[in-house]
């Protein structure tokens, strides 16, 4: 039957701006969104550039596989056109994943407070969700996932592992992911979301490309959304060998990725100033939002990614409730009640006036 999508509890976006100005009767210029993770340069002049161009042939079909951008990926990635797959969206990627391995009867593995599309995902094709309890700090478990994978006997068929995890900011040093992919049994698929991947410190960062190329049963998931600013065209990829890129393949929609998507991701992906630019940018604000939470006492998690988990009180309506508050004064954060953090605020690094009208307005709140 179709139980299991009755059973699904639909995802929760971001409040749009203009709905929250309308229900709380404010201006929308005045209006701070960090509610999404988006990129707060917007999308890079290049992109938009590109875009304009390409407007000029949207009579066409996109080119289905992705031709031009597949192969600007393969040259900067080091792999063969043939291990990319394009997505709209890198949701489009983890679902599927999802779609190609599991089924009624199967299990996918994934950590508590992981991103909310892979139960999604899970639940959409009838397998059940395993969700696998997180370390003491909010992080991904490999030992116990690798656990649950093994009790499984052979159900498990895909288990999804985010580096850096969303909502939690949470980081997985090279070494742990390594023994995580060399453990688990080829029969059994892993996606490693790297959708915050770009804005990994230095010393963070680790060849993944090199374990797609040793390990056949790992699908990567990258996303243009973030650090590209493009989330608005809904456009990721997956790299994975090809008999696992040649079964995503044969399930995505033909044109799954627009025109307009494909000529901005081609642009923002050679522009390494713009990249540069968000990075820093982003360091500064981490600094700015975590410098005022201490000032606030308040707890929160090191971040690997583009926003900040923040604790912003001890009984479980305390994230909604200073939600709601922030709300009120314009400014849209994102609760996390859904992903069993019911005390936390998810906050999204904007630019510096964006990071100071939220601290302003969270101090006049708790104040
Ligand atoms: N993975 C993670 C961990 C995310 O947080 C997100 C965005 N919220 C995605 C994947 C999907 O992003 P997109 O579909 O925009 O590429």
């Amino acid at each position: 039957g179709l139980k299991h999508i009755h059973a699904i509890a639909p995802y929760v976006g971001g409040r749009p701006i203009s709905e929250v100005a309308r229900e709380y009767g404010l201006d929308e210029s005045k209006i701070v969104k960090l509610a999404s993770n988006e990129n707060p340069l917007g999308m890079p002049k290049s992109a938009q550039d590109a875009m304009l161009k390409a407007a000029s042939d949207l009579g066409r079909y996109p080119d289905s596989n992705g031709f031009e951008l597949k192969n600007v990926l393969a040259a900067r990635l080091g792999v063969p056109t043939d291990w990319i797959t394009l997505g709209n969206g890198s949701n489009d990627i983890l679902e599927l994943a999802a779609r190609a391995v599991a089924q009624a009867g199967d299990e996918v593995i994934f950590s508590k407070h992981a991103f909310a599309v892979y139960p999604l995902a899970t639940q959409a094709v009838g397998a059940k969700a395993v969700e696998v309890p997180a370390t003491a700090i909010y992080g991904h478990d490999l030992p116990a996932m690798l656990a649950a994978i093994k009790l499984s006997g052979d159900k498990a068929k895909l288990v999804f592992v985010a580096n850096p995890n969303n909502p939690t900011g949470s980081y997985l040093p090279a070494k742990e992911i390594e023994d995580f992919l060399a453990a688990v049994p080829p029969n059994v698929v892993v996606v490693l979301d790297e959708a915050y991947n770009e804005y990994l410190s230095p010393e963070q960062r680790y060849d993944a490309i090199a374990w797609v190329k040793r390990f056949p049963n790992m699908i990567l998931s990258r996303s243009f959304s973030k650090a590209y600013g493009l989330a608005g065209l809904r456009i990721g990829y997956g790299v994975a060998q090809p008999h696992l890129t040649d079964l995503l393949n044969r399930i995505r929609q033909p044109f799954n990725v627009n025109s307009l998507a494909q000529a901005a991701a081609i642009a923002a992906f050679q522009d390494k100033e713009f990249l540069q630019q968000g990075f820093e940018l982003n360091r500064a604000g981490y600094i700015q939002l975590t410098k005022a939470f201490d000032e606030l006492g308040l707890k929160y998690l090191p971040s690997a990614g583009n926003f900040v988990l923040v604790k912003v009180g001890d009984d479980d309506q305390a994230g909604a409730r200073i939600n709601l508050a922030l709300l009120k004064r314009g400014i849209i954060v994102r609760p996390v009640g859904n992903y069993g953090l019911p005390q936390w605020l998810r906050i999204s690094i904007g630019l510096p006036e964006e990071n100071a009208a939220f601290i302003d307005a969270l101090k006049a709140i708790l104040a």
